[in-house]
């Protein structure tokens, strides 16, 4: 077990250092912000889907501690070619293993890393952050997404 921990660790600090996708797009069908209060985490997700409503495109950008900036990396890498149902199934997993609910780990892939966040609930809300902000642009929300 500590030989995986250290593996998901060097994943996260690996994704904090050098985002993917981080930045913006050029053209974006869907977009929200997203806020983390209690830590002070700041994210703008993008998107691009097309008419099959398959990720074409994401990017993000923002502040954020490492767990929050990792997250999103990982989750832009894991989203890219999935369409809005594989999303959705994705976001309820990932939430039920940060919330320390188990679940199909295998199922997430990367997404993995992170189920060590459910041993610090003050850090749940920094890694479901990006995923918050995902449902809101999905969902063409119009007021930025708060995890309080
Ligand atoms: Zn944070």
């Amino acid at each position: 077990m500590s030989d995986l921990r250290e593996l998901y660790q060097a994943v996260i600090l690996d994704h904090n250092k050098r985002p993917r996708n981080f930045g913006t797009l050029d053209e974006a069908t869907h977009e929200a912000h997203g806020h983390n209060p209690l830590c002070g985490d700041m994210i703008r997700l993008q998107l691009s889907l097309d008419d099959a409503d398959v990720v074409q495109g994401i990017a993000f950008d923002g502040e954020g501690c490492a767990i929050s900036k990792a997250s999103a990396s990982v989750m832009t890498e894991t989203l890219k070619g999935r369409d809005r149902t594989d999303a959705e199934a994705l976001f309820q997993r990932f939430h039920d293993l940060v919330t320390g609910k188990g679940g199909d780990t295998d199922a997430l892939g990367k997404l993995a890393v992170f189920a060590g966040v459910s041993e610090f609930p003050i850090r749940v809300k920094c890694a479901t952050l990006a995923w918050h902000t995902l449902r809101a642009a999905l969902a063409d929300a119009t007021t930025p997404v708060s995890t309080e």
